[in-house]
């Protein structure tokens, strides 16, 4: 396998990526990075979110601007706001140790003055969807006569979504020397369109591995007011009362305020975090493995030393700021064939969150149903008839003790005898949740493209 620096890729792109963790380049960058960096080079890449195939076409792109000349001189076109912003941050980040180098986003709903002001001052690359951009160059605020290269990035979904027209009028003011590149999950017949319109012997590249995430993990959000996250995962553990989980918190303060309210409402759980020593940290984990915990709830960083991933759930109060963060942490479930339940106890700010994650594993989330009250109470009772059914009993040692039982017991029938058994330990539930309020999900008008 060949590194970056073997790709052609320059240094100040090689710092900024070697920072951003990217120590060998995925297929697609293998094989696009160095045909994009020679001229006259078109490319039709069958590959789907999750390749890689952002850094694939812009390492290149960024390693020919010519920062001196304020001139849109590559042209990104995409299908939605979201992946519009998200081409525009990697292209910033990737050229951090770039100085000068401007990235325009330009999408709909937002601000066109804005976007026209920036475009004055003057910028290297557009990163844009169609309408857009067709609106800016109808408004003459934008050039695109000095364009090189030019890339669609998820085509398929562009013609899907009725872009064709405007790609088409967009592509008729760009110079017909430029390279391009076209990126597609599929190939439909309008691609084909396409590239014999405006494409030169182009370069067919199929890549097959993406990161899709585990097949067997479910992922299931549930969206709730910052008031009530705790009592969400109350809810949410109380309904699933074999869970044996990790609960991801974001700091080490809410790490312990949050183990500290479930040790104190009866669960078996406790923390993990950076604040506890050494040894506090190992007979923690030493007790999760065991299984003599049931809820182990622990920041990214301490997770990391423990070996534990055979787990029932993961759940996320609150996501973390990357989707590396949110592969790694519930990859700890859903393994040897079984099924994990990967669950964010989010609020309404982080739904641009979850359909981040959704994009780079292509995998849409369910959104939970808040279990009620009643629901939750039936399933803890049934769990409890289950293991009363299925207790081992020790005859030998229980024996010699059952008489003076029986006779205690004597003056209760048999049915009087399993309610109360089955009340010792459901009272707790019945009592919290009869004055319960239940909790709200929040309606988030979430839609999934
Ligand atoms: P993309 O297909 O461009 O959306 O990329 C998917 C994810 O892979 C993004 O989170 C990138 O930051 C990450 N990524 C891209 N290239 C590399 C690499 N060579 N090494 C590690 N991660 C990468």
């Amino acid at each position: 396998m060949k590194t970056f620096e073997e790709l052609g890729v320059a240094s100040p792109i090689l710092k900024a990526i070697q920072e951003l963790g990217y120590e060998s380049p995925m297929p697609v960058q293998e094989e696009v990075i160095p045909f994009l960096l020679g001229e006259d080079n078109d490319v039709i890449a069958l590959a789907q979110t999750g390749t890689g195939k952002t850094a694939a076409y812009g390492l290149p792109i960024l390693q020919k601007i010519n920062v001196s000349d304020y001139h849109p001189q590559a042209l990104v076109l995409c299908p939605t706001r979201e992946l519009c912003l998200q081409i525009a941050d990697d292209l910033n980040d990737y050229s951090k140790y770039i100085d000068n180098l401007k990235v325009l986003p330009v999408y709909g709903g937002s601000s066109i003055e804005s976007q026209i002001k920036t475009l004055k001052r003057g910028v290297h690359i557009v990163v844009a969807t169609p309408g857009r951009l067709l609106d800016l160059m109808n408004r003459k605020t934008v050039d695109l006569s000095g364009v090189k290269n030019v890339i669609l990035d998820e085509a398929d979904e562009m013609l899907n979504m009725g872009f064709t027209d405007s790609i088409n009028a967009i592509l008729a003011e760009v110079p017909a020397s430029r390279n391009m590149l076209l990126f597609s999950a599929t190939m439909p017949q309008g691609i084909a369109g396409i590239t014999r319109k405006y494409m030169k012997n182009p370069k067919e590249i199929v890549i097959g591995v993406k990161n899709e995430g585990n097949k067997n993990i479910r992922n299931v959000y549930y969206m709730v007011h910052a008031r009530d996250k705790y009592l969400a995962l109350k809810r949410i553990v109380d309904y699933y009362p074999n869970i044996y989980g990790i609960v991801f918190c974001r700091t080490r303060k809410e790490t312990q305020e949050i183990a500290d309210k479930l040790i104190q409402d009866g669960y078996n759980a406790d923390s993990l975090h950076g604040e506890l020593s050494q040894a506090q940290r190992d007979y923690v984990m030493q007790k999760f493995r065991v299984k003599n915990l049931q809820l182990l709830v622990a920041t990214d960083v301490a997770a990391r030393g423990l070996d534990v991933d055979n787990l029932t759930h993961v759940i996320h109060y609150g996501l973390p700021d990357d989707v590396e963060s949110y592969t790694h942490r519930s990859g700890r479930t859903g393994r040897a064939g079984k099924t994990g339940i990967s669950i964010a106890i989010c609020h309404i700010k982080e739904k641009g969150k979850i359909r981040e994650i959704e994009r780079i594993l292509n995998k849409k989330f369910e959104k939970g149903e808040m279990p009620s009250g009643k629901a939750i109470c039936e399933k803890q009772l049934f769990n409890l008839v289950d293991q009363i059914e299925k207790v081992k009993v020790n005859e030998e040692e229980i024996s010699p003790l059952m008489p003076s039982i029986f006779r205690k017991l004597e003056w209760l029938d048999k049915e009087d005898i399993i309610k109360r058994m089955v009340s010792l330990e459901f009272n707790r539930l019945l009592d919290y949740y009869r004055d319960a309020d239940e909790i709200e999900i929040v309606d988030d008008v979430y839609q999934l493209r």
